[in-house]
């Protein structure tokens, strides 16, 4: 996949995406990782970007030229058009449905604000959807964009080696994950559980089904819809 990222700050994207399994998927190539700065694209001499609002208020506005020039150059740099996002506390929040949707796109081209935001006409105009990474505002979309990276990179066949990996985690059938205990087996007199230790597999997967509702239903409930949550009580205990 090819991600495509407009910031006014791209050196905020060295260090978190040049680690780990993200830094493994950009070397084998899973993952083209493109930074690009909006200021380039500015036109006056004091490479303005942002101005004040129309009808007043606090703070400047990113302008929806100089946005539309970097978006323009930066589509004619690949083939394939790309689902343009807009990182902004009122899109869509994002979520683990929205997270596989994305993976299966072929190029992402990733918009991120400061200051009050962007100007509406581009989010109307140029852009094909919002995301949210929570109701939260943040000072910029650098940290949303490369936590919407990271996510969608896990997704990409062949990043995380084991292909069933993500299908195994919080959220994937809708539920958390069961709680996970590595050695030692005890430790200050804090016991793994049992079961664990059983080597009974038919036990172990049914105690994990039970963690994960009873997890659910605590932390988060709203996650547990009616009829699914017969299902996998059903599941759960068969
Ligand atoms: N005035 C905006 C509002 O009230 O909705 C907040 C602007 S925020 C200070 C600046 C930029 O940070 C936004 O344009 C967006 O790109 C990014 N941002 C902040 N919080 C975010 C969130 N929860 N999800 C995605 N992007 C966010």
């Amino acid at each position: 996949m090819r991600v495509d990222v407009l910031t006014l700050f791209p050196e905020a994207f060295a260090g978190p995406l040049d680690v780990s399994i993200i830094k493994r998927a950009r070397e084998d190539g899973l993952l083209d990782l493109q930074v690009h700065d909006i200021r380039e694209h500015a036109a006056d001499r004091h490479r303005s970007v942002d101005d004040y609002p129309f009808g007043g208020g606090q703070g400047m506005v990113m302008r929806v030229d100089v946005l539309d020039r970097a978006l323009e150059h930066v589509r004619s740099l690949d083939r394939e058009q790309g689902l343009v996002v807009l990182l902004t506390p009122a899109g869509e929040r994002l979520s683990d449905a929205a997270v596989r949707e994305l993976a299966g796109q072929k190029r992402l081209i990733l918009v991120c604000g400061r200051y009050e935001g962007v100007d509406e006409r581009f989010a109307e105009h140029c852009v094909d959807r919002e995301i949210s990474i929570g109701d939260y505002v943040l000072t910029g979309g650098e940290l949303p964009a490369m936590v919407l990276i990271d996510a969608v990179a896990r997704h990409l066949p062949g990043v995380l080696g084991d292909e069933a990996s993500p299908e195994e985690e919080s959220f994937a059938h809708g539920l958390l994950e069961h709680p996970q205990y590595t050695r030692p087996a005890e430790y200050r007199g804090w016991a793994v559980p049992e079961v664990l230790l059983s080597g009974h597999h038919a036990n172990v997967e049914k105690w994990k089904q039970e963690q994960r509702l009873r997890r659910t239903k605590e932390r988060r409930p709203d996650l547990l819809m009616d009829g699914d949550l017969r299902n996998r009580e059903g599941e759960g205990t068969s």
